[in-house]
């Protein structure tokens, strides 16, 4: 790496790409200045997210949260709803702790110190150079995935990405390659560049402005570059939940619940919803390709076959069209609502899917309306199977439904971290994104 560090190639890159820089820059909010929170906030924002989402977001939250102490001293559940719908609801949480650091350690100021930005809540090597770099113009390195793209590609380096030594390398690299005086324009160029011309799927050779000495482009490799080797793929799951519809006092409003104060998406509101087990109606989706999603979805299906056979073989007579898959689903949410939840629901229809990406896990999410509270048999309903109206189960419930009529008790207690709401407190609430779309269109299909 040394020699590279000292050759024509290298001076050449930096010296027309800061040009090119300088010339094209985008007008983005966050440019509008050099204040290290600013810097700050936006590039947590822009972890995993695309500029144009960001934007707005951006400009909602330094609105609301101007300095480091006005986010510090603002409720959490607050900062949560103003980053609703960027998802990786942890970077929210941790701005935030980092900015109650910098109140309590530092007076409320990012400190022009390496080691102390290094040092906040949240903020890694990445972060740490691109703020001392844009806010303090000090010659630090900030490597993404964006920049080891764009180095890979106009040195030909051919070493794995995904290895912390490659990193490292490629950090000692950024760093040389910094013009002196213009550490903060120089990172950005290097970013701009990843983003708009060298790009992951098709990079624009033709209009990039260090064409001429890009080595990956002259052996013809800038497509095979970086190399990268793959991460593993996030864990399909089925998740069924639950659209309750409220009556009497909570007619018209929906109920949701809060998340427990840890773990994934900690404290946000949620539809309630469970987990569904192979053979319950949980059967793994998965995306992408290759060998291991196609073995995957070998496996869905005959899961998906299995599960299929099995509630055949358990129908009643004449009740095969309630046993399929949405079916067992409905039946399996309304007992383990009831088994972990003490919620009594009674599904009624399938309402539809959609799909929420985490790093780690994907979750199928498969909605039903659902009705709240205690069913019983209508008063002298005697037609009914009494063991299929005891049991718990949405099937039998379903069955009982089809005999004669049921009516539900609305006043019934929901949990304690429950709530009933109306579209006019989801403003107020914060949602993970796959609620908000789920409610959003609930609540437009009854217009
Ligand atoms: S010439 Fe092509 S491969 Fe090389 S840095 Fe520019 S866009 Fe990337």
């Amino acid at each position: 790496m040394k020699t590279i560090m000292e050759s024509e190639a290298s001076r050449y890159f930096s010296i027309e790409l800061l040009k090119w820089y300088l010339a094209n820059k985008r007008v983005l909010p966050w440019r509008m200045n050099r204040d290290p929170y600013r810097v700050w906030v936006s590039e947590i924002m822009l972890q995993q997210t695309r500029v144009d989402t960001v934007i707005p977001y951006y400009e909602r939250f330094m609105e609301k949260f101007p300095t480091a102490a006005a986010l510090a001293e603002a409720p959490e559940p607050e900062v949560l709803k103003c980053w609703e719908g960027l998802g990786y609801y942890s970077r929210a949480r941790n701005l935030q702790a980092g900015a109650r650091e910098v109140l309590s350690l530092h007076g409320g100021v990012v400190p022009d110190n390496k080691e102390a930005v290094a040092a906040l809540r949240g903020v890694g090597p990445y972060t740490t150079g691109a703020i001392m770099s844009i806010a303090f113009n000090r010659p630090e390195p900030a490597v993404d995935g964006n920049v080891m793209r764009v180095l890979s590609r106009y040195f030909c380096l051919e070493e794995d990405i995904a290895k912390p030594s490659t990193r490292i390398g490629i950090e000692k690299l950024a760093a040389s390659l910094i013009p002196e005086g213009s550490a903060g324009d120089f990172n950005q160029a290097l970013m701009e560049l990843g983003a708009l011309v060298c790009t992951p799927k098709s990079p624009g050779c033709l209009t990039c402005p260090v064409m001429m000495h890009c080595e990956g482009r002259m052996a013809g490799k800038e497509h095979i570059l970086p190399i990268k080797t793959k991460a593993k793929l996030p864990r399909p799951e089925t998740r069924l939940a639950a659209i309750i519809t409220g009556s009497g006092a909570h007619e018209g409003k929906l109920l949701v619940r809060q998340r427990p104060e840890s773990g994934l998406l900690a404290q946000m509101w949620e539809l309630p919803h469970v987990l569904a087990l192979p053979g319950e109606g949980g059967v793994a989706k998965r995306k992408g390709r290759g060998k291991a999603a196609a073995a995957a979805a070998t496996a869905s299906a005959e899961l998906e076959t299995a599960a299929a056979s099995i509630a055949e073989a358990a129908a009643p007579a004449g009740v095969g069209s309630l046993m399929d898959r949405h079916a067992a689903q409905a039946d399996y949410l309304s007992r383990m609502l009831s088994a972990e939840e003490g919620l009594l629901v009674r599904p009624t229809s399938w309402w539809g899917e959609t799909e929420h990406v985490f790093s780690h896990i994907v979750w199928d999410m498969q909605v039903f309306r659902a009705e709240f509270g205690f069913w019983q048999q209508q008063a002298g309903a005697d037609n009914v199977d009494d063991a299929a109206v005891a049991d718990e189960s949405a099937s039998a419930v379903q069955l009982a439904a089809e005999t004669a009529p049921v009516y539900g008790l609305p006043e019934g207690k929901a949990p304690a971290n429950y709530r009933w709401i109306g579209p006019e407190q989801m403003k107020e609430l914060a949602f993970p994104n796959v609620f908000v779309r789920i409610l959003r269109d609930y609540w437009q299909g009854l217009d």
